[in-house]
């Protein structure tokens, strides 16, 4: 038999001291949960760190909330809303460059200025109106993302009455800004879901990769009745539906993703939009959008950026829900 040589012993050596590191690692470090309610939804967060993290967590995502969130009328934004302030914080500042640039990508379907169509179909922290023509007629020329921009630390509006509702990207941003403070602390696995968005890294507790359901689009949609599953170590995920929040009104549905020109809630046969993206904000924004553009115009969106993959959930012509996904999107998808 060939005697082992001192380099062979050397690599021995290494491979169980790096076995033995990597397993007092794991016990040193659990994974670590925590949960609670921001922006008018639910988040929960894993993590695995040696130390408990719940405040630091905590006081990111109300960083968040006294940025972007409108069920907090203190928040810079309700401030601009109510034209109190004109000065946007830097974490306002990055998500309206955010928005403008998926605006821009999506022909407009996008648009954080629809916050007053919101309001009036009851989708805000207003009750409904009766909406009529004429009451779309007066409110659509505030809308239009052009109607704000940014520059030398001020936010300027078209119109005093333009007002802005980031709760299509606020949730998504949120689960960035957890994951960026995990990245910092060199947390290498962990889970951060808010309202739906996700980002994940990593492995969960069994060392196994992460597991993501999206639920099967229904009006008395369980959390618990999946259509799709997806596996993954490492990716921002966002899903939009009109089955999330909605009402019926006259035997009608309404649901809560506005067309920014028509002025009314968009209807058609996509039921789930769910994007992975670099980023989450970046994926809660488009998954919003391809529920505004539909089936067909958000794949040729699709196809002129690859940095993005997306599954739409739609009812096919017999009224059954058929699931097509972006062939990028297919190492996710778990059998
Ligand atoms: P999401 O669940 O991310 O699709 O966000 C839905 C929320 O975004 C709605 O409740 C509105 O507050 C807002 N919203 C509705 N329509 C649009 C739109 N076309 N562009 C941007 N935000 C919208
Ligand atoms: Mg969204």
């Amino acid at each position: 038999m060939k005697r082992l040589g001192t380099w062979h012993y050397v690599f021995l050596v290494a491979l169980v001291a790096a076995t033995v590191w990597i397993l007092r690692n794991r016990a040193d470090r659990p994974m670590r949960r925590c949960e609670g309610r921001i922006f008018g939804t639910t988040y929960h967060v894993a993590y695995r760190h040696g130390a408990d993290l719940r405040r630091e967590v905590e006081a990111e995502l109300l960083r968040v909330d006294s940025s972007l969130s409108l069920f907090n009328p203190r928040s810079t934004l309700s401030r601009i809303n109510r034209n109190e302030t004109d000065v946007p914080d830097s974490l306002l500042v990055e998500v309206l460059r955010k928005a403008r640039e998926v605006s821009e990508s999506t022909d407009g379907a996008f648009d954080v200025t629809v916050a007053p169509l919101v309001n009036a179909w009851g989708f805000g922290f207003k009750n409904a109106e009766n909406v009529t023509q004429a009451t779309i007629d007066s409110l659509l020329p505030l809308v239009g993302y052009d109607g704000i921009s940014l520059g030398a630390g001020r936010l300027r509006k078209r119109h005093p009455a333009v007002s802005i509702d980031c709760g299509a990207i606020a949730k998504g941003y949120g689960a960035d800004r957890v994951a960026r403070l995990f990245d910092r602390l060199g947390i290498p696995d962990y889970m951060v879901e808010i309202g739906g968005e996700v980002v994940a890294k990593g492995h969960n507790a069994q060392g196994g990769r992460w597991r993501i359901g999206v639920v099967r689009p229904s009006d008395g949609a369980g959390n618990d009745d999946m259509r799709l599953m997806l596996e993954t170590d490492g990716f921002a995920l966002a899903t939009s539906g009109n089955y999330r929040n909605f009402y019926y009104k006259d035997g009608k549905k309404y649901a809560h993703t506005i067309h920014p020109r028509t002025g009314r809630p968009v209807a058609h046969s996509l039921l789930s939009a769910s994007v992975v993206a670099p980023d989450c904000a970046t994926a809660d924004a488009y998954a919003t959008a391809f529920m505004v553009l539909g089936l067909r115009e958000s794949r040729r969106v699709l196809a002129a950026h690859p940095e993005l993959q997306a599954c739409f959930i739609f009812a096919d012509e017999e009224g059954r829900d058929s699931v097509w996904c972006s062939p990028g999107m297919e190492r996710w998808l778990s059998r």
